[in-house]
């Protein structure tokens, strides 16, 4: 998973790149709640899903279910505005793992690991 930094709603999401699926636009998904960026401007106002289908500010389509997906070096080089915002500095692309920003969380919460 590429992310371009972290959420300042949250404080502690990673900023995804998220591909949708149908209209095949790039979009920048917080891992953590959800709210998304249709460009580079980070200071603009995000879209706020209202339901868990996350559906693409676009055209709707869910941005969990595939065909959307994480973007890939491919998608990124083909999207404009984050070249553009490549170029200028404005974010910086990194990339780690989906649903694990934060790795020295050792919690086994969701862990459904049976001992017994
Ligand atoms: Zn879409
Ligand atoms: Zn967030």
């Amino acid at each position: 998973m590429y992310y371009v930094g972290f959420c300042r709603l949250c404080g502690t999401g990673p900023l995804g790149l998220r591909q949708c699926g149908r209209c095949n636009k790039l979009l920048i998904l917080c891992d953590e709640c959800d709210a998304i960026w249709t460009s580079s401007d980070l200071k603009a106002k995000p879209f706020l899903a209202q339901s868990g289908e996350l559906p693409c500010p676009a055209c709707e389509n869910s941005l969990i279910e595939t065909p959307s997906r994480w973007a890939t070096q491919t998608d990124i080089e083909a999207s404009d505005w984050l070249q553009q915002a490549l170029e200028k500095k404005q974010l910086e692309l990194r990339q780690g793992t989906a649903f694990a920003p934060d790795a020295t969380n050792d919690t086994t919460e969701g862990d459904t690991h049976d001992a017994s």
